[in-house]
């Protein structure tokens, strides 16, 4: 089933100009953008984004990262856009994410670990709406 997720390549990976590369990840996938920015987020952008982390002992740190430089956040579509996603992403700490995967080549860390990806139907709903009014989002892919 054809489904959208929201996807961010975080300032540790723009900082180390792997945007191109993680974009080639997700067409080689068959994860289509179907809208994308760059934008440096202000810290209380970040913190309404990651506001279910908001009693997570990381969260000012996770807030202070994802504000500290320009972002690209991108819509991908595709089948099962969202599990496909999380697989090509990798776990959470880039230290077990499974080789092959985005944050084992590009992540740093557990909080410096280079995207973000939607976690389910409902996230993915929320996290679109946040960063895109849907004329910005292209229909026809
Ligand atoms: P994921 O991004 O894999 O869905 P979470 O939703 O649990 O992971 O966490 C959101 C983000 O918070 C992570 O991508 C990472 O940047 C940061 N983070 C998660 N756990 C930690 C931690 N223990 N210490 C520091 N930062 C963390
Ligand atoms: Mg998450």
């Amino acid at each position: 089933m054809s489904e959208r997720t929201l996807a961010i390549i975080k300032p540790d990976a723009v900082k180390k100009h792997a945007i191109g590369d993680i974009l080639s990840r997700y067409e080689k996938a068959g994860l289509k953008p179907v809208a994308m920015k760059l934008l440096h987020m202000a810290k209380p952008v970040a913190e309404g984004f990651y506001a279910v982390h908001k009693a997570r002992p990381f969260f000012d740190s996770l807030c202070t990262f994802m504000s500290s430089g320009p972002s690209v956040v991108l819509v991908l579509q595709g089948d099962n856009a969202i599990k496909k996603n999380r697989e090509l992403m990798g776990a959470t700490d880039p230290a077990k994410a499974e080789q092959g995967t985005i944050r084992a080549a590009h992540g740093s860390n557990i909080e410096y670990n280079a995207v973000h990806g939607s976690d389910s139907p409902d996230t993915a709903q929320f996290e679109i709406g946040f960063f895109f009014p849907g004329m910005e989002i292209y229909d026809g892919r």
